[in-house]
């Protein structure tokens, strides 16, 4: 048994896995448990009680959510669970019972009252004790900027609307208010992120707000116009190809938003597509890429695919790298199908052996590896801006070696540029590089201009 000091603020070890989205949950609990007071713990070990954010998108992300749990269990015995996997709290506590608390996807109010409840707290709530932009768990100078929450779509392979519900929008003006202070503190990089950008505002009927002295629509194009606006790095992920996306690539042309689009086509067999019921199935999606490039010959896009759908046969696979060499995408990851529990792609056609399903992604990961290869040979010779993430072979050494990306690299999936310079860099600086080299994923070049 554990005793608290009286009067020393409880410390709460915190442990977030899973995508950005979780990630922003994350922020938000952290940045509510410090305006009361509550104080975070590096380790389990040591701290008053530990939180875990878990994920549950596939089964291999519940059984890490399940060790993760395990750990938090073993370390410190007071655990409360809260993310994704909390949406089904019966195999949370099949496995470990003696959690104190299973909470939902986004109820933070629920956490709060958990925490409350194991560990009391022991301040008023100081206003001064967070930054007006809350707790970030991202480096300083780049941010997550969640613009909704759930999703309408009804992908076969996917829970996460029976996890996170439907669309719920936030208004732009409320966007852009937390925007405006991320940009205050010093972030030179947003991220927006929801589970599908491009459907933002939908079930606001677009309704404006206000923002500034004027009324902004709660409209894909008119945020992301707006979010340009504050001069700095917007990325937009997670961005679906319908007709109106279309409408955004000037914006990427002219340099106000990146000119990166995030899309995640899963697979070009239209039967394939069909039995996963993705949005924006239907669309001419080699057709839209082409356009997007006319527009925009910058444009660098980024995707993810699914191989071993139930059902996908030899001929959808091959369709799916012709589509690939034909749209060369910059960017792939790529996954084997897993067959979530509770999602209805399951039951729809037989299950693709899971040898072939291995043998599928490693012809796609070669397959695209020399699609991207070639692409990022591209750039050796031009000047790119790249943004430093990192100086230093080791962290804090050399400022003059550095590691950065450019304005086609998201942070953590993308690659990065190895950056050589005569003067020291600082982190969240944005610098022109000459690139001179490119290996199979990153690009390597020396600063010529600050
Ligand atoms: S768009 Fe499809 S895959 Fe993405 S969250 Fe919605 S249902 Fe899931």
């Amino acid at each position: 048994m554990r005793y608290r000091l009286m009067n020393r603020p409880a410390r709460i070890s915190f442990i977030s896995l899973g995508c950005p989205k979780a990630l922003v949950d994350s922020e938000r609990i952290i940045t509510r448990l410090r305006a009361e007071g509550y104080e975070l713990a590096r380790d389990h070990k040591g701290a008053d009680l530990a939180i875990v954010n878990t994920c549950g998108f596939l089964d291999s992300a519940q059984a890490e959510s399940l060790a993760a749990i395990g750990t938090a269990m073993a370390e410190n015995g007071k655990v409360i669970v809260t993310g994704c996997m909390g949406a089904e709290p019966g195999k949370i506590t099949a496995a470990h019972p003696n959690v104190l608390a299973v909470c939902g996807p986004q109820q933070y109010e629920s956490v709060l009252d958990a925490v409350h409840r194991a560990a009391p707290p022991q301040h008023d709530p100081y206003s001064d004790l967070i930054p007006p932009e809350g707790i970030k768990l991202t480096p300083r100078h780049y941010a997550y900027l969640k613009i909704s929450e759930g999703c309408n779509n009804r992908c076969t392979f996917c829970i996460i609307p029976k996890l996170r519900g439907n669309l719920v929008s936030r208004p732009a003006g409320d966007v852009l208010r937390e925007a405006e202070r991320l940009v205050a503190a010093g972030v030179k990089e947003l991220l927006v992120i929801s589970q599908d950008t491009s459907a933002y505002g939908v079930d606001l009927k677009y309704a404006p707000s206000a923002w500034k002295d004027r009324e902004l629509r709660a409209k894909f194009l008119d945020l992301a116009r707006a979010l340009g606006e504050f001069g700095v790095w917007v990325r937009l992920h997670y961005v679906y190809p319908y007709p109106h996306v279309d409408d955004v690539i000037p914006l990427m042309a002219e340099g106000t938003v990146l000119p990166y689009l995030d899309v995640p086509f899963q697979h070009a067999s239209p039967t394939v597509l069909k039995r996963m019921r993705r949005p924006a199935a239907g669309e001419e999606t080699l057709q839209r890429i082409a356009r997007w490039r006319e527009i925009c010959p910058s444009l660098t896009i980024r995707s993810t695919f699914i191989v071993g759908f139930p059902g996908e046969t030899d001929r959808d696979f091959s369709l799916l790298l012709d589509w690939l060499t034909e749209a060369q995408l910059d960017r792939v990851g790529c996954f084997r199908d897993e067959p979530v529990a509770g999602a209805s792609a399951n039951d729809l056609a037989a299950p693709v052996p899971e040898e072939i399903k291995e043998q599928r992604w490693h012809r796609l990961m070669r397959h695209q590896q020399a699609i991207s290869q070639k692409r990022l040979k591209r750039k050796v010779g031009t000047r790119e801006r790249v943004i430093i993430d990192e100086v230093g072979p080791i962290p804090g050494l050399d400022p003059r070696i550095a590691k950065g990306r450019t304005r086609g690299d998201a942070p953590q999936i993308d690659g990065t540029v190895h950056v050589a310079s005569r003067r020291p860099l600082r982190v969240g600086e944005i610098a022109t590089v000459k690139i001179e080299r490119a290996d199979a994923y990153d690009l390597h070049g020396t600063a010529v201009g600050y």
